[in-house]
């Protein structure tokens, strides 16, 4: 039997972990009731659901009253940039700051209030070592800002915003501050007093609780209107039946994330070092990313000379990983992140991004560097069409 593959896609989704299970399965079980019913079992799901909300607020340094649960990132993020424009457009506040690194749930947030809701939008661009710089996003604010929003940790190439910075410069002129912590949270410490932040979104399946909950912070005073609208459940701000076994996995992976950060931060720090190194030996010329230093210590961008990354992840097929890049009929189009970052076409395209979990070991490390080192000298010796064009 061939040996599993080496998962280095964590920035994509993470494995649930085991004791997140064994917290969620009372709740698929004998817990099942509805937390709004005030009989014995819907009390039994609303205190699983109170539990997981004292534990997603402990790890944001929140109150349990400031916590929201929703679907997903994609969810709290749309909420909070569309939910605090409309509130804000009533005080004559229509124009929205961003960085041009955004993921998308945040960028099309953002664009579909520019193009149906007149919002003014300003799209300020990252310096090249992928970090947007604070004084240049400052300028971009105004007296009618509405809102600014920023990702905390880039999802493609790990690069960490200044956002504490931002958001104590922002809270002293009044302006609303959001940040999309999906890659950060559980893999440093986020704090939304330490950031300033005025919401705060995050996704279940970045950090070992299952897809389709996420959560979000929004400070208490803050008014933000529901996109959707039923009963009262979430105060109002998101109705509809919490799903209630899976947010208690995510509070349970909230807790697992607390006690292991520093830990587990250490360890895969010392890992991906090992990885880059290994593979800077390995493939001359090969190039990280993004500010060397200011990252998320699970991610690595590298830069793969003379080859198209896609190309190599496909030979490659003991290390799952990611590309940036998106195929079009006969063309292959670089990541846009990478573009932003004024990288040319042609390298853009060797780009591969390794990022490293829990569960990742030493010998995962040496195995997927040489495995990727083969992969990419069998494609850089074959024909030319199958390099990067
Ligand atoms: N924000 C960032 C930085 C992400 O990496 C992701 C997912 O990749 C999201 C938001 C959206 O998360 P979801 O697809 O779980 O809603």
């Amino acid at each position: 039997m061939s040996a599993a593959p080496i998962y280095l896609d964590f920035n994509a989704t993470t494995p649930v972990d085991p004791a997140v299970v064994e917290a969620m399965l009372p709740y698929l079980r004998d817990r099942f009731g509805n937390p709004s019913s005030g009989h014995a079992y819907g009390k039994a799901a609303a205190e699983g659901l109170a539990h997981a909300r004292a534990q997603v607020a402990a790890l944001l340094e929140a109150a349990p009253a400031e916590i929201v649960f929703t679907s997903c990132a994609t969810e709290s993020i749309n909420l909070a940039i569309k939910g605090i424009a409309f509130a804000r457009r009533k005080q004559g506040k229509q124009h929205l700051v961003l960085s041009a690194v955004e993921h998308p749930a945040a960028a099309e947030s953002c664009a579909y209030l520019e193009r149906e809701h007149g919002f003014k939008v300003t799209r300020v661009p990252p310096e090249p070592d992928g970090r947007v710089d604070r004084w240049r996003l400052m300028a971009a604010v105004r007296d009618d800002t509405a809102l600014v929003t920023l990702i905390h940790a880039q999802n493609e190439t790990g690069a960490l915003q200044p956002v504490q910075e931002i958001g104590e410069t922002l809270r002293s002129r009044g302006v609303p501050f959001h940040v999309d912590a999906s890659q950060s949270a559980g893999k440093l410490p986020v704090s939304v007093r330490a950031l300033a932040c005025d919401a705060l979104s995050l996704a279940g399946h970045k950090l070992y609780a299952p897809k389709g909950v996420g959560a979000l912070f929004i400070r208490r005073g803050i008014s933000l209107p529901p996109l959707i609208v039923g009963a009262g459940q979430e105060h109002g701000v998101r109705p509809g039946t919490e799903n209630v076994a899976f947010i208690v996995g995510l509070g349970a992976a909230c807790r697992i994330a607390a006690d292991a950060l520093e830990r587990s931060r250490r360890t895969i720090t010392e890992l991906a070092a090992s990885l880059l190194s290994r593979l800077q030996k390995e493939i001359p010329g090969l190039t990280l990313v993004g500010d060397p230093v200011r990252r998320l210590p699970n991610t690595l961008n590298v830069l793969l000379p003379d080859v198209s990354g896609r190309l190599v992840l496909e030979a490659c097929s003991g290390v799952l990983a990611s590309t940036g890049s998106a195929c079009h009929a006969d063309s292959e189009e670089p990541s846009a992140i990478l573009t932003a970052l004024g990288i040319p076409r042609t390298k853009a395209l060797g780009a591969v991004r390794l990022s490293l979990g829990r569960s990742t070991t030493q010998a995962d490390i040496t195995t997927a560097a040489s495995d990727l080192a083969r992969a990419w000298r069998s494609v850089r010796s074959a024909p030319a069409t199958t390099k990067a064009q």
